[in-house]
């Protein structure tokens, strides 16, 4: 096992040492302490900000070109220190290895390559003479200082998210990683100098809401990236109204699947289960509402209920293992309470559903039905390898129950019939729908949110957009009176 001691910030192109308490991580596969790691103060997020600033002339004076060199080195290196960015990310999440190692990594690593791509095809479409007289140009520049906040759920995939496009489009960064995951993103920046990015482009700091609240209400700050919870999303968007700074916000979800009597059955079970326990269900994308046709329910259940007995859980260090513990024992007492509530309203558990003996958080895959569609369970985002499964008649209460939600980040529809599956997807209100699977992601492809999942895109070149303001440069080519040269449209 290789082991490092990090010191809680990158600050001006160097590891620096966090002026606040030493915050502990935990292996939620042992409930052991792995590492203490100093977090960062007020006054730390001050001169991390500060770092970001100073650097942001220079950066954003780099061609495409050399910003993108810069992004694809970064990759190799990610790729290179594969077995440190492993341990260090199964230690805080148990995850099992070979799905960070042969998974995660790998697809943060095409992340970073399809940015630096996108950072030499920004370009401002319209460009031409537009009003007499006049050559027109739209020119897509950086904002500034970028604060990217990220969770605990995918610790190197969100700091890449954040990171990558924001400096493909010329910005600078703070890095504010979740206070239980802080080490792969202190990894990153050391990375990232090793690339090649100068001092200051790209700081980290630690620590929690406080932390973020610091970013957010400073000033200097242009823009927030956040990836988290609904309420902490609504109250960085409060704070960032105060100073005007847009903000971007990717925030939870509670994906339905809807699945049509045509569909294949043992298709849809095992891809579901899949998607439902896939990281032990910390996934905002998860399959977390199954909503079967009449009279295929409770075959759909029993398919179910039979993959997730098979799933492997258990430690992520043994190379058997499909799931590995939930991030904390705290969090696996909130995962286990909604299951407890559902069943003394009446809920069944089909398979799991109790909290096993023995140390780590671990969790088993668990499939509830019979509750309604107010339940708590149906209605709030549970984050643990939990589906609920229920029943529906006829298109349209498919397309109710799987939109009656207050989020809408990504859905699934199940059916033979090409026609129905695009009826379906065109009426779902999710950022994401897929048809006869559920999870996929690409590098190329926006992954974002509408309702109380938020609004902006990670992932493809929408999201490096959005890191990026449109300015209008008008020219004037010809010799004309002053008076002349407006027009109104
Ligand atoms: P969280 O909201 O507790 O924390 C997320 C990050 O925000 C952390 O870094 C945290 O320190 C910071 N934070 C919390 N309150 C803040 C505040 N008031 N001001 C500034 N920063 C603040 O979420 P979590 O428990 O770490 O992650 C799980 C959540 O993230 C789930 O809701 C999940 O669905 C969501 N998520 C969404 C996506 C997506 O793409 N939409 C992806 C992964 C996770």
């Amino acid at each position: 096992m290789l082991t490092r001691t990090f010191e809680g910030m990158f600050l001006g192109g160097s590891p620096a040492r966090g002026s606040g308490a030493p915050v502990s991580l935990v292996d939620p596969a042992t409930g052991l302490e792995v590492a203490a790691v100093p977090q960062s103060t007020t006054a730390d997020v001050d001169a991390a900000v500060t770092r970001a600033a100073e650097a942001f002339p220079g950066w954003s004076a780099r061609t495409a070109g050399e910003r993108a060199r810069v992004l694809l080195r970064l990759a190799d290196l990610l790729e290179q220190d594969s077995e440190l960015l492993t341990e260090l990310e199964v230690s805080e999440t148990g995850k099992p290895v070979p799905v960070f190692r042969d998974g995660e990594l790998p697809f943060a690593a095409d992340n970073l390559r399809f940015f630096a791509g996108s950072a030499r095809s920004l370009e401002g479409t319209g460009a031409g003479v537009l009003s007499e007289g006049f050559t027109s140009m739209l020119v897509r520049r950086p904002l500034g200082v970028v604060a990217g906040i990220a969770p605990w759920n995918f610790p190197l995939i969100m700091a890449i998210w954040k990171v990558g496009p924001a400096l493909a489009a010329g910005n600078t960064v703070v890095l504010k990683p979740a206070p239980q995951t802080p080490r792969t993103s202190l990894r990153l920046a050391e990375l990232a100098a090793e690339a090649g990015l100068p001092a200051g482009v790209l700081n980290v700091v630690t620590g929690g809401a406080d932390v973020g609240q610091a970013l957010v209400t400073d000033p200097r700050v242009a823009m927030v990236s956040i990836t988290g919870s609904p309420g902490a999303g609504r109250a960085v968007m409060a704070a960032a109204a105060a100073t005007t700074k847009r903000v971007h916000l990717e925030l939870g979800g509670k994906a339905p699947a809807v699945v049509f009597a045509d569909a294949d059955l043992e298709a849809a079970a095992g891809a579901l289960t899949l998607a439902a326990t896939y990281n032990s269900g910390q996934d905002c994308t998860a399959a977390t509402r199954v909503y079967a046709e009449d009279g295929v329910a409770s075959e759909l259940a029993s398919l179910i209920a039979s993959r997730m007995e098979s799933v492997r859980w258990g430690d992520p260090r043994d190379p058997a293992t499909d799931i590995g513990p939930l991030v904390s024992a705290d969090h696996r007492a909130r995962v286990h309470g909604f299951v407890e509530r559902a069943v003394d309203a009446g809920g069944q558990v089909l398979t799991g559903g109790s909290v096993p003996p023995g140390a780590g958080s671990y969790y088993p895959p668990t499939l509830v039905t019979g509750v309604p569609q107010s339940a708590e369970i149906v209605q709030q985002e549970v984050f643990g390898p939990v589906l609920v499964l229920s029943s529906f008649s006829g298109e349209d209460e498919g397309v109710g129950l799987a939109n009656d939600s207050a989020y809408g980040l990504a859905s699934s529809v199940w059916t033979a019939d090409v026609g129905r599956a695009l009826r379906v997807a065109h009426r779902i209100e999710a950022g994401v729908t897929w048809v006869n699977d559920h999870l996929p992601i690409a590098s190329e492809a926006p992954h974002g949110g509408v309702k109380g999942s938020g609004f902006g895109k990670d992932m493809s070149h929408e999201a490096v957009l959005e890191y990026t303001s449109t300015q209008h440069v008008m020219v004037k080519h010809a010799v004309r009176e002053a008076h002349d040269s407006f027009r109104p449209a």
